[in-house]
């Protein structure tokens, strides 16, 4: 089992997740966090963190999208350990359907 990050967190990016996580396994895209699936100990303290609730467990039904792509992503994207500043527009975001096919970016983020 691990935790995944899900659609809401396009462009929102609130980074609070990144500063609990105790094994520090969020990786950072352009507009998204991802958690590595094989490295998550499955602690459930970020879940309740994330003000956009885009962090669920891969046990709830339909994540197996999510957990691929958290899968994928971790491979190439940087290791993200410190919260930095949330978009300006995050909350404008908060909740907009259909951010996967109008808004996601394969490109990495900054990492630490
Ligand atoms: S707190 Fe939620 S919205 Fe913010 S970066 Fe983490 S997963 Fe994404
Ligand atoms: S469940 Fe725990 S180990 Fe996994 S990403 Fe969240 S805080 Fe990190």
């Amino acid at each position: 089992m691990t935790y995944v990050v899900t659609e809401n967190c396009i462009k929102c990016k609130y980074m609070d997740c990144v500063e609990v996580c105790p094994v520090d396994c969020f990786y950072e895209g352009d507009n998204m966090l991802i958690i590595h699936p094989d490295e998550c100990i499955d602690c459930g303290v970020c879940e309740p963190e994330c003000p956009a609730e885009a962090i669920k467990p891969d046990t709830e039904p339909g994540l197996e999208k999510w957990l691929k792509l958290n899968a994928d992503f971790a491979k190439s994207w940087p290791n993200i350990t410190i919260k930095r500043d949330s978009p300006p527009d995050a909350k404008e975001w908060d909740g907009v359907a259909d951010k996967f096919e109008q808004h996601f970016s394969p490109n990495p983020g900054e990492g630490d």
